[in-house]
């Protein structure tokens, strides 16, 4: 078997200069309105870009990092809105399945099912999927996630043993920030835990290439009316979670 090459992927700058500040041996390149940092992080060769927000922008990076870097892994990593009522700001979702809950080719198809690949769900990785639940259960456990915030922090977003969950994930090309149009989307898909804007784009593209891939989200805001206040107050301390999962992830791999 080859080197690994791992593609990272994130949709907050905070998150990829974090990371990117762990990486040497550091070449960059422009192409698409993208930059792309390929380097290594430990032992592990990596290549390290901001995707920009929304499914065409996730979709179209993914396929770059596939195409032209040849990673032969994927992890993306950002925030989420959570649905789950269970879920509160600072929790961790890693994605077993991922779903577009803005696809709808009635009457043509069924509800969610992409045109012509016949699927509704995309699948995480298995052996991704077991190896960051475990590394990022660690991180909690032994507090070594939360030490890295300052109490200030943790206090403003009443943080104080954040969780970790493994399930379901809705993207679509939305910013969620009522209550309307959140039951619009659990009216259909009860069992989501969170809403993002990027997932679902990237494990199909991995799922048509046969890249494995993951999708890692720290909880944001509540995807209701003041979304958008706790979304842009807690990326900081997103950047700080995600510096700390991926260093872990990478660790192990
Ligand atoms: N950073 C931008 C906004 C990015 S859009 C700004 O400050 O204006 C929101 C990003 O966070 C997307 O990448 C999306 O995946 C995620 N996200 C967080 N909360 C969300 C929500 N409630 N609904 C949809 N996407 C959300």
């Amino acid at each position: 078997m080859g080197e690994k090459i791992i593609g990272i992927m994130g949709a907050m700058h905070e998150e990829i200069d974090g990371i990117a500040a762990l990486m040497s041996h550091v070449q960059t390149e422009e192409m698409g309105g993208r930059t792309y940092h390929s380097g290594s992080i430990g032992s592990v060769r990596v290549v390290l870009t901001f995707s920009r927000w929304g499914k065409v922008a996730a979709a179209v990076t993914a396929t770059h990092l596939i195409l032209k870097y040849g990673v032969t892994d994927i992890i993306f990593t950002g925030v989420a809105g959570a649905i789950d009522p269970e879920l509160h700001v600072g929790d961790i979702v890693l994605a077993q399945r991922l779903i577009h809950h803005d696809l709808d080719g009635r009457p043509l198809m069924p509800r969610y099912e992409v045109p012509l690949l016949g699927m509704t769900w995309f699948p995480a990785h298995e052996d991704h999927l077991q190896r960051a639940g475990s590394v990022i259960q660690r991180l909690l456990d032994s507090g070594t996630l939360i030490s890295a915030i300052s109490p200030e922090r943790l206090h403003l977003f009443g943080i104080e043993h954040p969780k970790l969950y493994i399930g379901d994930i809705a993207s679509g090309d939305q910013f969620i920030s009522a209550q309307q149009h959140r039951d619009a989307i659990t009216e259909h898909l009860p069992d989501i835990l969170c809403v993002e804007m990027e997932g679902a784009a990237v494990a199909q593209v991995c799922y048509e290439y046969g890249v494995p891939c993951s999708v890692i989200r720290t909880i944001s805001d509540t995807a209701d009316d003041r979304s958008h206040i706790d979304f842009s107050r807690f990326i900081p301390v997103a950047g700080t979670y995600a510096v700390q999962m991926i260093s872990a992830i990478l660790a192990q791999m």
